[in-house]
């Protein structure tokens, strides 16, 4: 009887692994299991392991940046508190030897609005020995970080324009602002001399209209656009603007936040080279987790801007959380063509991000 039973359970045995090794191409019932499990791990899981860092921040169509020369009286008082009412950043360009208003400055870079250099004493550049050039790039910078404490100072606005033969400015700043009436391209051939719309009165760059028209540019070419503005409400200072028609292109722009980038000089600049350097590397992906590493090779002092970054996660993943380092980190889900994104924020070189599933 048991040997008929052995003989029985040995034919049975062999006719499975028969069937296994036509369908899996192996004998072994334990590679077996393991393979159907990895299968069913693999499908549960198949998501591409691409990320893709997005051109501008939020995958948004255009950079805009707007930037303020000259220290005049209106800037801080009529227009900041515009910037302040939508939450958006804006670059003072302060020429360091005309007394600015010091506390006021301080109390907008502690609010992130960036203040940078135009100077210690606006000089034209083309008038000036390499020596006096080299010090007005100086002593302008280490006035700026010295009296605003914890400030930088990490870009620079060309006075009257006129750029410099030296290649001095790039030991001191990591970009500065010419003219030229250009948007710049998603990557800029010269940090050195980004252009910028000059606007206000003297220019054809006079009311929101205006001002809306060369953001919808920027959009069309995928590109950068920076805004050159000095006096405010006829506050003395050079073509000056109309309050109401900044308040009405701040508008537009708060309005179109999903085409528009609205940020510092010195941030855009900041996500340009570390979108242009990072390498994101997946550390691991297994059921609810996913890590993953960014390094960019630049100055962690200076580049540690987040960047924007997409990638996918299975459909079944419905409580998501994205950290950085341990702490939460801004995202957002989103859902194309059937399948489910992340978009999250992360800096380079600042710590593994986690993407995890909470069921
Ligand atoms: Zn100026």
């Amino acid at each position: 009887m048991y040997k008929f039973l052995t003989v029985l359970l040995f034919f049975i045995f062999s006719y499975i692994n028969l069937a296994v090794t036509e369908k899996y191409g192996t004998s072994d019932l334990r590679n077996y299991k393991i393979s159907t499990r990895c299968k069913y791990q693999i499908k549960e899981n198949a998501v591409s392991n691409k990320y893709e860092v997005a051109v501008w921040k939020n995958f948004t169509e255009a950079a805009i940046s707007h930037t303020w020369d000259d220290n005049t009286s209106n800037q801080l008082t009529v227009a900041l508190p515009i910037y302040d009412h939508y939450n958006f950043k804006t670059t003072f360009f302060t020429v360091s030897g005309w007394e600015p208003n010091w506390e006021s400055l301080r109390s907008a870079m502690l609010n992130g609005h960036e203040v940078a250099s135009h100077s210690h004493s606006h000089r034209r550049f083309d008038e000036l020995t390499k020596k006096e050039i080299n010090s007005e790039l100086v002593n302008s910078k280490n006035e700026i970080a010295t009296k605003l404490g914890s400030n930088k100072c990490l870009t620079y606005a060309y006075s009257n324009c006129i750029t410099e033969d030296y290649e001095l400015t790039k030991n001191f700043y990591i970009a500065a602002r010419d003219c030229d009436e250009q948007i710049e391209a998603q990557t800029p051939a010269d940090f050195m001399k980004i252009s910028s719309f000059l606007c206000g009165s003297e220019s054809e760059n006079k009311t929101a209209k205006h001002f809306n028209d060369i953001a919808e540019s920027a959009a069309v070419e995928k590109g950068w656009a920076v805004y050159l503005f000095h006096g405010v409400d006829n506050d003395g200072g050079y073509s000056s603007i109309k309050s109401d028609e900044l308040a009405k292109h701040l508008k537009f722009l708060d309005a179109n936040r999903t085409t528009y980038w609205l940020d510092t000089f010195v941030n855009v600049v900041k996500y340009i080279k570390e979108r242009d350097a990072v390498i994101v590397k997946e550390l691991s992906n297994s059921r609810n987790i996913i890590t993953a590493e960014l390094t960019d090779g630049l100055d962690n002092d200076i580049y540690n801007y987040p960047l924007s970054i997409k990638k996918e996660i299975p459909l079944y993943w419905n409580t998501v959380k994205v950290a950085q380092n341990k702490k939460a980190v801004q995202f957002f889900i989103k859902k194309e063509d059937g399948k489910q994104y992340v978009i999250f924020e992360a800096i380079p070189d600042a710590g593994i991000v986690s993407i995890k599933n909470y069921k």
